[in-house]
């Protein structure tokens, strides 16, 4: 869910230049009296319309000029010089995203109730956030200038929600007609231009499986090695995205999806030396299989997008156990004596590992499957957990804690996707909580012992 990246669109006023929301101590921002509130216009005479354009005007100049309109309302000119390595020391405001003109079949944002977060409904489009976060794009209202300046500023690399090949096709998904959404002629100018690009199919059973699948990944696969990866993620309903239209993704979908799509992998890793065509983790769980191993994923091109996430946490965790069996094999860890909250796809797998956990080391570590009733439908991974969710599976929780994915809480803000705070969740369980990523889990199972959340924060 790329919304926790981006800021929402309504009700930002557009002023000219970049506004200064931190100034580190000690750095060459302070010394030049910069404040939180002043907005850089211009780097050396060229107008600043983002940070992105602060850091390409400015990267590698010794010498520079900012004009800065001061949060006092006063115009000041800068010049600066400093060594080409030396930081700033300033933080600014996040980009306000485009937005897209597409109304696809499939959209995330009619998948909302309607008390979801604002940022839930921004219907990003922006390559710019592409670019700095992986959000995907469908290229089909980039600007001429937005163009100019992937190819300028080098946003590379780029990603791009193709879905089909097959022109008819793409456009029923986008909900637009067929000249828009033919995006080959930008695609290639990306391309000449030296930009990468990492495709996306969202699977629509009946839609863009079987033969249309086959032909995007070929078709794209001919541009390999500047198309460098095709991930394939499964359609999600929820019980607000029902369009009688689309199909629910099932176990047997799934399996045939495996089966069709290892078919063209083997032959791809023959003529390009990769499978180039990876399908997302939801789908060999759905299917009741194993996630292939890490030579599959390569160097994990779109692990953002889910694909390859649990063979890497899997793997991770096979390390963690070696670790602490190198450690201190001896050591009693019973003071380890808590639940782990995960989404209900997840929640098998992970609590296989936690058996084999429990009985090596003696921990008593439980795994709760958590049923995402907010969004309902088919969801059933962890990041979209809310927290009504966490509330409603609090009675499978035992032990002296309890912890729940990090990714189920805003980036840079401990709140869940229905808006509750991370600390009002802590207030209504009788053990402490804590949101975790593998790192801080991993050093929980290391230290033995349980913790204080609320001394070591959220993250
Ligand atoms: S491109 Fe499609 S899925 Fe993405 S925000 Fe726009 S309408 Fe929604």
């Amino acid at each position: 869910m790329y919304e926790f990246a981006v800021t929402p669109a309504v009700n930002q006023i557009r002023r000219r230049g970049v506004t200064i929301t931190d100034v580190a101590a000690g750095s060459i921002g302070a010394e030049l009296e910069l404040e939180a509130g002043d907005r850089i216009i211009r780097v050396n005479g060229r107008v600043v319309r983002d940070y992105l354009d602060f850091r390409f005007q400015s990267a590698g100049e010794t010498e520079l000029v900012f004009d800065v309109r001061k949060h006092t309302g006063e115009d000041w000119e800068l010049n600066i010089e400093r060594d080409e390595a030396e930081d700033f020391g300033l933080s600014f405001e996040q980009i306000v995203p485009r937005q897209c003109a597409n109304e696809c079949l499939f959209c995330f944002c009619k998948g909302n109730p309607e008390t979801a977060r604002p940022s839930l409904f921004v219907r990003d489009e922006d390559v710019r956030l592409s670019f700095l976060y992986g959000n995907y794009t469908t290229l089909t209202s980039i600007s001429e200038d937005e163009m100019q300046r992937v190819i300028e500023q080098r946003l590379s690399p780029q990603y791009v929600s193709v879905h089909a090949t097959d022109l008819e096709v793409r456009a029923y998904l986008l909900g637009i007609d067929k000249a828009r959404a033919d995006i080959s002629a930008k695609m290639h100018r990306m391309i000449d231009a030296g930009i990468e690009i990492h495709a996306q199919v969202v699977l629509c059973p009946g839609i863009n499986d079987g033969a249309i699948l086959r032909r995007t990944i070929y078709d794209l696969a001919e541009l390999y090695p500047s198309v460098s990866s095709v991930a394939i993620v499964p359609l999600g309903l929820t019980r607000y995205l029902n369009d009688p239209r689309l199909t629910p993704v099932t176990p047997e979908f799934c399996r045939s999806t495996i089966s069709e799509v290892s078919t063209i992998q083997r032959d791809l890793q023959k003529r390009l030396g990769q499978r180039f065509a990876l399908l997302g983790d939801e789908i060999y769980l759905k299917a009741g299989k194993n996630v292939p191993a890490q030579s599959h994923y390569g160097d994990y091109p779109q692990i953002e997008d889910g694909v390859g996430m649990v063979r890497s946490f899997t793997n991770k965790f096979a390390a963690l156990t070696r670790a602490l069996r190198a450690s201190a094999p001896g050591r009693s860890r019973r003071a380890t004596f808590g639940t782990i909250m995960t989404g209900s796809l997840f929640a098998p797998v992970l609590a296989k590992m936690i058996d084999q956990l429990n009985e090596q080391f003696h921990t008593r570590l439980k795994v709760a499957a958590v049923d995402n009733d907010y969004f309902g439908g088919d969801v059933s991974v962890a990041g979209l957990l809310t927290g009504r969710d966490f509330l409603a599976a609090r009675h499978q929780v035992s032990g002296d804690f309890a912890i729940l994915p990090r990714v189920a809480l805003k980036s840079d803000e401990p709140v869940m996707l229905d808006g509750m705070r991370f600390e009002e969740l802590q207030a209504q369980f009788d053990v402490p909580v804590m949101a975790c990523d593998f790192s801080s889990f991993a050093a929980l199972v290391r230290n033995g012992s349980p913790f204080s959340p609320r001394e070591k924060g959220w993250g």
